[in-house]
């Protein structure tokens, strides 16, 4: 399938919105904007299902199916098991508190780590963003608001249970998020390192070029912490 780099905001807004802000065919809400096989319409599928369209595993037909009938908006589908909230989700992370009204709570060495943002629409997932280092140490935007930018394959995206793994193919990168509730993520595990500077991050302390931190993080600012 075809990628869709060249969508204008509105038409993302509009794909968004057909879809209903997630994966058509699981429901997750790190997609890619594709283009269906044999139609002018654009979709969204998360890394692991467009893996599976390229693989052959998914047929054209049932990517249309699933277009037609977006999972999130079945009846059985368990919309709090995923980030779907309409208000910026508290964060369990580097410490005890809880931490609440930072969209952007991690700067390292000028670059914001993962940024959250509440849905633009109702119904709307929480707007995640994730900046890593590649293996050779540059920031690499991995995530940007929800869409899964990487199309080399240097980066892996995975749902395991309730937790969001996003790990580098090469290197030590990787960030899982578990959704606690749709209005609370937890910051698992991050690693990564950016021009030097490392940074690895669990939610009971986090540490800065090998020196460990607990409570380091202000709540209610936009920017947590700069390091
Ligand atoms: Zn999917």
């Amino acid at each position: 399938m075809l990628s869709l780099p060249d969508l204008t905001e509105q038409e993302r807004e509009e794909v968004r919105q057909a879809c209903g802000f997630a994966c058509v065919r699981c429901g997750v809400t790190i997609y890619r904007y594709l283009r269906l096989p044999d139609a002018a319409q654009a979709t969204l599928l998360c890394p692991t299902c467009h893996g599976l369209v390229e693989e052959g595993r998914l047929t054209a037909a049932q990517v249309h199916g699933f277009h037609t009938n977006p999972v999130v908006r079945q009846r059985h589908f368990a919309r709090d098991r995923l980030p779907f909230s309409p208000e910026l989700p508290m964060l369990i992370i580097g410490g005890t508190r809880l931490l609440r009204d930072t969209p952007i709570p991690l700067v390292l060495d000028g670059e914001p780590i993962m940024m959250f943002a509440p849905p633009r629409r109702s119904r709307g997932a929480t707007r995640i963003s994730l900046r890593m280092g590649a293996p050779d140490g540059s920031p690499v935007q991995v995530i940007n608001g929800n869409e899964w930018l990487p199309t080399d394959g240097s980066w892996h995206f995975l749902l395991r249970g309730d937790r969001y793994s996003i790990m580098a193919a090469r290197g030590e990168g990787l960030a899982v998020l578990r959704i606690v509730a749709r209005n609370r993520i937890a910051v698992e595990h991050l690693r990564t390192t950016i021009r030097g500077r490392r940074l690895e991050v669990t939610p009971d302390w986090l540490e800065i070029d090998g020196k460990r931190y607990v409570d380091r993080i202000g709540s209610g600012a936009l920017v947590g912490l700069e390091c």
